[in-house]
């Protein structure tokens, strides 16, 4: 996606948007560009956005791009282009900026150089000139021995003059923070009182290439991006108190910390990155509409407030209502697919009852049916024409759950029209035909679901001495352009009467 589309989906979503006033509250959503947007991601970036929305604070995209072997490319706009689909629109982001940018930590290097300095200088950092054959073989040591492989904090004792001769010397260089062995208490807003002692050794805070690490440069760009609060996956619990010390070298307040419990499978298993299935973007290909996602995702776990004896797929006005992250508790949070499958399908009813959405979906299944039937684009056998789809749309609300599901080889019919313009093969065929459509026209339209017609098509074949097989098979054919698909009533039922009769009279009138 380019710059300027993402930037005109952006304003198009913000003219919907209430304005809000902004006050201390600041947080925001972190990922490394490392690979997709994910339901856990999804789950941290939801939880601060709400948050933010909630507390009329803002809300902020920032990407942690600093371990540069990691990095994928097109990944960031990816993400960014996932996340505003799903409707979390950040207020601060590379791409538009904001008052404490920029936003990819790659182009904050300067700050990052400037602030190690403060910490060189109060004694809080050190240089460290360890090769990476000395920490190899201390790692080998330390697992000889069966013990937790450390850094033995050597160069925290380097002299002036040692450290000056190094770097005349060139001897490649990181710089570590001096972290204490003494418990490090804190309060969490979901985990509450937090205790934890830290046994590593001192860890690197910027690497020998010049570039932070993760630690360093999050602590430094929450500070001076003044996060107020961090809400982020419980993985990062035990980061904590090394963030901690750092803000306590610099003197600085540290943010108040929201851990979020882990989301599991349904059979408690863990949620894989690396499955392509839990990737924002695999649900968006498979039809899911973003609403749905983000109700299952508030589905799984705590911290929303509301009624929990009916299925619905509220929208953020109404979630950021219920959300309180106080609430928010230790329990892991489970997802259950089928609701998912619900969710999307009450997302359906809502957007088609909607006159403006209903035209989206429209446009939508379009697109569908083109992408679906490429080869159908040039022969002009499709049949997209608004009033028809909304009619399908109409008779599949309450029973698909996802626009996909419609251009299965099953529902093919609906889209594609007969093209052999000699559907019947003799007059007693076109007799037939021209019959059973005046006989239609009198139907109920009430009537006209399969089990009556049906029925219906029985008592028509008896009564006028015709092979039953036969006349489906002609009226399959007049019915679609495809030999294949539901029994004919059920595709009588699908087309509607209206559609059910243009089509037979079609080809009652070309003979
Ligand atoms: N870059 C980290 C991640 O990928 C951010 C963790 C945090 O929020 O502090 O999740």
């Amino acid at each position: 996606m380019t710059r300027n589309k993402l930037l005109s989906i952006v304003n198009l979503q913000l003219i919907h948007k209430k304005l809000y006033t902004r006050d201390a509250v600041r947080v925001r959503f972190a990922p490394s560009p490392t690979g997709q947007l994910h339901l856990g991601g999804l789950r941290t970036a939801l939880y601060n956005y709400l948050f933010a929305r909630k507390n009329n604070g803002s809300f902020i995209l920032r990407i942690e791009d600093t371990d540069q072997t990691r990095l994928q490319i097109g990944a960031q706009e990816k993400l960014h282009e996932n996340l505003i689909w799903t409707g979390i629109i950040p207020d601060e982001d590379p791409i538009r900026g904001g008052p404490k940018g920029p936003y990819l930590q790659s182009e904050r290097l300067d700050l990052y150089k400037e602030q190690v300095k403060v910490l060189l200088d109060n004694g809080s950092a050190y240089y460290c000139f360890c090769s990476d054959r000395r920490l190899e073989l201390l790692k080998k040591e330390a697992l000889k021995t069966r013990q937790i492989p450390k850094y033995d904090n050597r160069c925290r004792h380097l002299e002036k003059n040692e450290i000056k001769q190094k770097m005349e010397q060139e001897i490649p260089y990181c710089i570590r923070f001096k972290l204490s062995s003494n418990p490090v208490s804190f309060k969490d807003i979901v985990y509450r009182d937090v205790s934890l002692t830290l046994q590593e050794g001192d860890p690197v805070i910027i690497k020998t290439d010049g570039f932070p690490t993760y630690h360093f440069a999050n602590v430094v760009d929450d500070h001076f991006m003044e996060i107020s609060h961090v809400l982020r996956g419980v993985e990062w619990l035990l980061s904590t108190p090394k963030h901690l010390e750092l803000y306590n070298a610099f003197g600085w307040t540290p943010p108040h910390y929201a851990h979020l419990p882990l989301i599991l499978n349904t059979d408690g298993s863990k949620l894989s990155k690396r499955q392509g299935d839990i990737s924002v973007e695999s649900f968006k290909k498979n039809g899911i509409f973003p609403l749905a996602l983000i109700n299952y995702i508030t589905l799984a776990g705590s911290g929303f407030q509301r009624d929990t004896n009916v299925l619905t797929c509220y929208n953020y006005e109404e979630l950021i209502k219920q959300f309180d992250i106080t609430t928010v508790n230790e329990n892991s949070s489970k997802l259950n697919p089928d609701l998912l499958l619900d969710l999307n399908r009450l997302e359906l009813c809502k957007l088609l009852a909607d006159k403006v959405n209903s035209k989206y979906l429209v446009e939508k299944v379009r697109k569908l049916v083109t992408e679906a039937f490429p080869e159908r684009i040039k022969d002009g056998s499709l049949q997209l024409d608004e009033d028809h789809i909304l009619t399908v749309l109409n008779w599949a609300r309450n029973r698909i759950h996802n626009l996909n599901d419609l251009v299965t080889p099953n529902f093919a019919f609906i889209w594609i029209l007969a093209q052999d313009k000699s559907v019947a093969s003799d007059s007693n065929e076109l007799e037939s035909l021209k019959m059973l459509s005046n006989k239609l026209m009198e139907m109920n339209p009430t009537d006209f679901n399969q089990n009556t017609l049906k029925d219906y098509l029985k008592d028509f074949t008896k009564s006028n001495g015709i092979k039953f097989s036969n006349f489906m098979k002609l009226l399959r054919k007049s019915l679609s352009g495809l030999e294949q698909g539901p029994s004919v009533a059920e595709m009588m039922e699908i087309l509607g009467k209206k559609e059910t009769l243009t089509r037979l009279n079609k080809n009652v009138d070309t003979l």
